[in-house]
C-alpha cells in the first residue's frame, strides 16, 4: 500500500460505501494510519491508497500517540454553518498548498472501525480535515474548491505532478486506466456488496 498523487485516476473516483468490516478492513485502516503518520498527514481517505472504499482516518495532532486514531465509515455531513478560508496540503499533492473556503461547523455521521455509529458536531480545524477527507471520497481534491487566482499561482506546480505522472504511464511504469478500475471493481466486490 502507498500513498499515490495527482493524477492517479482513483483520486477522481466517487467511492462507494462499505458493507462489510472485517479483519482485512481493519489491517488496511492499521496500514492507512501508519502511511498517514509517516507522511506527517492530519487525515489520510482510502481512495489516496488506491481503494474505492468510503472511509478515511484522521487524527487532528498528526502525531502517533497524540491525540486520537479517529475511522469514520460512510461518513455523511450535515448542517454546515459558517465559512473560513484557510490553507490546506494534501498529501496527494505534496509540497502544495492553498486557501480553501470551508464551513466552519458541521455535523457528521459515520461508522467507526468496530461498526459503532458516529454522530459528531466539529468545528475549526478538525471539521475542515472531515470536509477535505469526505471530499476525497466523492473524488475532490482541495485544488477543484480553490478560486481561480489562487489556483493560478500553484498551477505549474500541480502540471508537475500531471508531467511526471503521464511519463509514468507511458513508460509502464504504473497501469493506465483500464487496469486501475479493474483492480477497483475488485475491491467494491469484497467490501461493498
Ligand atoms: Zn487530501
Amino acid at each position: 500500500m502507498e500513498i499515490i498523487t495527482h493524477p492517479h485516476p482513483t483520486l477522481k473516483y466517487k467511492s462507494r460505501p462499505v458493507v462489510r468490516i472485517n479483519a482485512e478492513l481493519k489491517a488496511i485502516v492499521a496500514e492507512m494510519f501508519e502511511l498517514m503518520y509517516e507522511a506527517k498527514g492530519v487525515g489520510l481517505a482510502a481512495n489516496q491508497v488506491n481503494l474505492p472504499l468510503r472511509l478515511f482516518v484522521a487524527n487532528p495532532s498528526g502525531v502517533r500517540g497524540e491525540g486520537e486514531d479517529l475511522v469514520f465509515i460512510n461518513p455523511v455531513i450535515s448542517k454546515g454553518t459558517g465559512n473560513e478560508v484557510a490553507d490546506e496540503g494534501c498529501l496527494s499533492l505534496p509540497g502544495i498548498y492553498g486557501p480553501v473556503n470551508r464551513s466552519k461547523s458541521i455535523h457528521v455521521e459515520a461508522f467507526g472501525i468496530d461498526g459503532s455509529s458516529i454522530s459528531m458536531d466539529l468545528d475549526d480545524f478538525l471539521a475542515r480535515v472531515v470536509q477535505h477527507e469526505t471530499d476525497h471520497l466523492d473524488g475532490v481534491m482541495f485544488t477543484d474548491r480553490m478560486v481561480d487566482h489562487s489556483l493560478q499561482v500553484i498551477q505549474l506546480e500541480i502540471e508537475e505532478f500531471e508531467i511526471e505522472y503521464r511519463s509514468k504511464v507511458a513508460d509502464g511504469l504504473v497501469p493506465g486506466e483500464d487496469a486501475v478500475y479493474a483492480e477497483l471493481a475488485e475491491w467494491e466486490s469484497k467490501f461493498c456488496q
